[in-house]
C-alpha cells in the first residue's frame, strides 16, 4: 500500500520492520485484548497487532486510507474501523468489553490534546503505548530539576507510569519527520493513587506556574495563591516551578481548597 501522505493529517508512515516489531513486542498484545489503534493509516502497525489480538478497533480520520485498509485487514482478522477524529470519540464507551489497550504512532501535530483526550477517559484504559516526537516524551517523563519538565510532566506523571521505551530515527518513516521520535508506555495509576483535588483548579495552578519558570513560585502564582498558602503546602514560595514535584502541586491544590473552605 503506498498512499501519498498528507501533511495536514500528521501522516508519516512506518515502513522499517524491525521498528514495528519492537512496537508490537513492547505492547505484546493477547487474543483476548480490547486494542484500540489511533490512527492506522496504511496498516503498518495494525496488521501485525490484528494477527495477534485477532479483533481489534482503528480510529482513523483520513477516509482515503480506509478501503486499502479494510482488504489488507479482512485477510488477517476482524478489524472495526471508526471513521472519525480521535478527539471526538468516547474511549468510555469503547470498553464495555474490557479495559482498553491503546496504540498508535501518532499524529504529532495533536498529540498533546491526544494524551489529554486519554487521560480524560483513564478508568476506561489498560495501558497506552505511543510513538511521539522524542521531545514531547522526554517532557512527559522527565523529573523536578531538568530543562524539560514541565506542564506535560506533571499532568501525566500524577495520573499514569510514565516509560520512555525505545528511540526511532527518521528514516524509518515515509516521509522522514524532521526530528527523532520515542516510543512511549503509559499506565494508569490506580484511582487511589490519582490526585483527589480539582482537576479544573489543578490544571490552572500548573500551567501558570510553568508560563513563568524563571520565576519564584509566588511571583507566577501571584493571582492564584499567597505566598503563605504555598508554604502552607511546604514548598518554599521562593522556589522555581520546575523544582516541585508533581505531587507538590497537588498539595498546593489542597492548601488552596482548604483555605477556600
Ligand atoms: N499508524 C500508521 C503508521 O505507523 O504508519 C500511520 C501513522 S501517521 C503518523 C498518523 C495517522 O493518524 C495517519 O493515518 C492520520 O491520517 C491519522 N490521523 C490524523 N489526525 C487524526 C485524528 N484527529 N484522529 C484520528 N486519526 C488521525
Amino acid at each position: 500500500m503506498n498512499a501519498r501522505p498528507k501533511k495536514h493529517f500528521g501522516q508519516h508512515f512506518l515502513h522499517e520492520r524491525r521498528y514495528i516489531d519492537r512496537i508490537v513486542a513492547a505492547i505484546a498484545p493477547r487474543d483476548e485484548d480490547c486494542v484500540v489503534e489511533i490512527g492506522p493509516g496504511e496498516g503498518a502497525l495494525t496488521l501485525p497487532l490484528l494477527k495477534v489480538a485477532r479483533r481489534m478497533t482503528a480510529i482513523e480520520l483520513d477516509t482515503d486510507l480506509l478501503p486499502r485498509l479494510t482488504a489488507a485487514a479482512a485477510e488477517v482478522g476482524e478489524l472495526s474501523i471508526v471513521q472519525s477524529d480521535v478527539l471526538k470519540v468516547d474511549l468510555t464507551a469503547m470498553a464495555a468489553g474490557g479495559k482498553l489497550r491503546i496504540a498508535g504512532n501518532l499524529p504529532y501535530y495533536i498529540s498533546s490534546p491526544i494524551l489529554f483526550h486519554c487521560v480524560e477517559h483513564l478508568d476506561a484504559i489498560a495501558d497506552m503505548h505511543f510513538m511521539l516526537q522524542k521531545e514531547v516524551v522526554d517532557r512527559m517523563a522527565a523529573e523536578p530539576g531538568s530543562k524539560t519538565y514541565g506542564r506535560l510532566s506533571v499532568m501525566l506523571q500524577l495520573v499514569c507510569r510514565v516509560e520512555p521505551l525505545f528511540v526511532v530515527p527518521p528514516g524509518a518513516f515515509r516521509p522522514p519527520p524532521k526530528v527523532d521520535s520515542a516510543v512511549v508506555r503509559m499506565v494508569p495509576r490506580p484511582p487511589a493513587e490519582r490526585p483527589q483535588t480539582d482537576t479544573a483548579l489543578l490544571e490552572r495552578v500548573v500551567k501558570a506556574a510553568f508560563a513563568q519558570r524563571r520565576k519564584t513560585l509566588s511571583n507566577a502564582l501571584r493571582q492564584l495563591a499567597t505566598a503563605e498558602q504555598i508554604q502552607a503546602a511546604g514548598i518554599d514560595p521562593k522556589a522555581r516551578a520546575e523544582t516541585v514535584p508533581p505531587q507538590g502541586y497537588v498539595q498546593l491544590c489542597q492548601a488552596l481548597a482548604d483555605a477556600a473552605a
